[in-house]
């Protein structure tokens, strides 16, 4: 993370890393660029068709290791994993909920890190097709450290590089290939800031949207990010008509100081100002993402709070229950209350949804698996944790008036 962006007065993870091992030195091949693939091919007296077959072997058919480079020949594949990676995921682990309408994966690096990846499959309804949805993580830990976040709790790792990122996405490609399903869309949703390693992430979803490589329609991969204004600029200024998610959280300053800690550095007055310029540039709708915690952020004020914030907007906004995470003392909205908070959005003439939680038997929150491999923190840093955050937030409250 660069030194300007680190937001200021964050409490320290919970749960420290272990000190994460070598690095293997191979490259992942997605993330290899199609000439030097093409000249290391060459360079071996390799017929001209056999950059198609490898190009075809690592994205229509995301192939997981050189056993299923069918099409070539034993020496090459040998070849081939002495200088590159054909994934990056160097172990997998599944775990299933919604009655296998989720599926999430805990996945090792070659250094050891844990990162995690959630697959969502939605069945046709009426008018609208069967999707599957693939959320990936962009870092190891998250130095934004927001307190309800699973993530925040680990801290920092490391940034993901580009193969890691799009191995998350072929990783369920062939997995869906096998349940005669096709993936049709990606959000940036899993652990991590994506605008926090900005040029990865943007070569990564152009690997993505690639014709030649994955493939998938722009509109169909959503940027979330926690509001880096910087991040957002460049996203613009490329134009690259990805949804941008934009986590919210709170239209209150003092509020969203303590839910999102880098509204302290990028306050929401310009985070709605670079989503603007998003919008403008792409013509295209922002997500704002709600999680909905239980009298924190969820009363009728908050409510017209986030309308006065975004009428006039080209805005959608999408309320989460919060998934409860070990270390907040905060409870998840009642169905109730989201309602409400949903219809009085509508009544102001904000467009809202409200997302299903996914996958809370699984932990499929951001982060959640990772953090409870990670180990339990000491009880007396989650007590002191809580604490802390029940004197934040009912400082933050306090600072403006609440009607239940
Ligand atoms: N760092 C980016 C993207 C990853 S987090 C961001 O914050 O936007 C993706 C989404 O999951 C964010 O909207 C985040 O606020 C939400 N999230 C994190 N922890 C959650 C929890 N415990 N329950 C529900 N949503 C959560
Ligand atoms: Fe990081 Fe997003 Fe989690 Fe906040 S919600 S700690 S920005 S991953």
């Amino acid at each position: 993370m660069r030194s300007d962006t680190v937001p200021e007065q964050r409490v320290s993870p919970l749960i420290s890393l272990p000190p994460a091992g070598m690095r293997d030195a191979r490259p992942g091949l997605s993330g290899v660029p199609a000439d030097e693939l093409d000249r290391w091919l060459t360079d071996r007296g390799q017929p001209a068709y056999r950059a198609r077959q490898l190009s075809d072997h690592v994205w229509s058919a995301a192939a997981q290791s050189s056993e299923q480079l069918s099409t070539f020949p034993q020496r090459l594949r040998s070849e081939l994993d002495d200088t590159f990676r054909v994934t990056t995921l160097a172990q997998t682990d599944i775990t299933a909920a919604d009655n296998g309408l989720t599926q999430k994966a805990l996945h090792r690096l070659d250094d050891g890190r844990l990162i995690e990846s959630v697959l969502m499959r939605y069945p046709a309804r009426g008018w609208r097709r069967a999707r599957a949805t693939v959320c990936i993580s962009s870092q190891a830990g998250c130095a934004v450290g927001c307190p309800f976040c699973a993530t925040g709790e680990l801290g920092f790792g490391r940034d993901l590089d580009v193969a890691e990122m799009v191995d998350q996405v072929r990783f369920w490609r062939q997995w869906l290939a096998g349940v005669g399903q096709r993936l049709t869309n990606v959000v940036f949703m899993g652990m991590g800031e994506p605008l926090l390693n900005t040029d990865l992430v943007m070569a990564a979803a152009a690997a993505i949207t690639d014709p030649q490589r994955f493939g998938l329609g722009a509109r169909h991969v959503t940027i979330s990010t926690s509001g880096v204004v910087p991040g957002m600029d460049r996203m613009t200024s490329e134009r690259p008509q990805y949804t941008l998610a934009v986590s919210l959280h709170a239209a209150r300053q003092e509020l969203r100081d303590v839910l999102v800690p880098l509204n302290r550095r990028y306050p929401i007055g310009e985070v709605l100002g670079a989503a603007d310029r998003y919008a403008d540039a792409t013509r295209r709708r922002v997500t704002y993402e709600y999680v909905m915690i239980d009298s924190i952020n969820d009363t009728p004020h908050d409510a017209d709070a986030v309308a006065e914030l975004l009428k006039d907007r080209l805005a959608h906004v999408n309320l989460i229950p919060m998934n409860p995470v070990a270390h907040t003392p905060w409870l998840p909205s009642s169905t109730e209350r989201t309602d409400l908070f949903a219809a009085r959005l509508r009544e102001a003439g904000i467009e809202t949804t409200v997302r299903r939680n996914r996958g809370v038997d699984i932990g499929a929150a951001c982060g959640q698996l990772a953090a409870d491999r990670a180990g339990a923190p000491p009880p007396a840093a989650v007590a002191r944790r809580r604490e802390l955050l029940v004197i934040q937030s009912a400082a933050a409250l306090g600072a403006t008036p609440q009607a239940q």
